[in-house]
């Protein structure tokens, strides 16, 4: 059955110091209290602390990702960084298509794409995030939106590449602004995108596919919005940057 995972992405946010040290802490806390055997642990640091993070990787319940990748191969692209490098870091996860990617640095579906194949090509799932902005969910427009960053994104893949994949459905209305989706719109979403993965791939797949919520999940919302049928676990912005925060909600798993 598909794995249940809480990711932390850290964004733009501590020096290596005091990234080493929240690493150490986590992991420590992970040492101490083992996970569910179904349970994967992911943080996402910024990309010169990947190496050191990737120390730590345990290559069980703990893993290491990055936060974006470049959608060329190599080359004369000054800033950018390759899947071929994340690949010689042995990163195992990379998030891609975050709503901040989006709006800031005007990443498109077609831009999202070839993200993913980079990853894809170089043996790094891609954990993928879709979601509405406030104004598409007023006018309730957020199931077609969805639906297009899923479908132009992802549904050039094979069913054997989409396997490789994680989905995190995030609100934009509800990232770090402390306003939560209700368990109940992320369980709607959240099917309405498994059934997506169903029409285009088959059960089996969408079944076996780790569909994440990310929006403002803390550990006093995470067992509620977790305990969804189609909730596999967490994209977490804020409250990844606290070790107590953030095992707060792997921890919302146990049962
Ligand atoms: C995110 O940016 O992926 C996120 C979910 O942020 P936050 O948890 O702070 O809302």
């Amino acid at each position: 059955m598909r794995k249940h995972i809480v990711a932390g992405n850290w964004k733009m946010n501590k020096t290596f110091q005091e990234a080493d040290e929240l690493i150490d802490d986590i992991v420590t806390c992970l040492e101490n209290d083992t996970p569910d055997a179904d349970t994967l642990v992911i943080v996402c640091p910024p990309f010169p602390y990947l190496e050191m993070a990737g120390d730590y990787s345990d290559g069980s319940y703990f893993a290491v990702g990055a936060q974006n990748v470049s959608d060329q191969e190599s080359g004369a692209y000054t800033g950018e960084v390759s899947a071929a490098m994340l690949e010689s870091l042995e990163m195992e996860y990379c998030i891609v298509g975050h709503s901040e990617r989006r709006a800031y640095y005007h990443e498109t579906d077609e831009i999202i794409a070839r993200k993913v194949n980079q990853l894809l090509a170089h043996g790094i799932r891609p954990i993928v995030c879709c979601g509405e902005v406030l104004q598409e969910r007023e006018e309730n427009r957020q199931f077609d939106v969805v639906k297009k960053q899923i479908t132009d994104g992802l549904f050039h893949l094979s069913p054997e590449e989409f396997g490789k994949i994680v989905v995190a459905y995030e609100p934009v209305w509800a990232i770090g602004t402390g306003k939560t989706a209700t368990p109940e719109q992320a369980q709607e979403m959240h099917a309405f995108i498994r059934g997506l993965i169903a029409e285009k791939y088959g059960k089996e797949v969408a079944d076996e596919t780790s569909i994440l919520y990310g929006g403002s999940c803390k550990p006093s919302n995470a067992k509620e919005l977790f305990s969804n049928p189609d909730v596999d676990g967490g994209l977490i912005g804020g409250a990844s940057l606290k070790a107590e925060d953030f095992m707060g909600i792997v921890n919302a798993w146990k049962k």
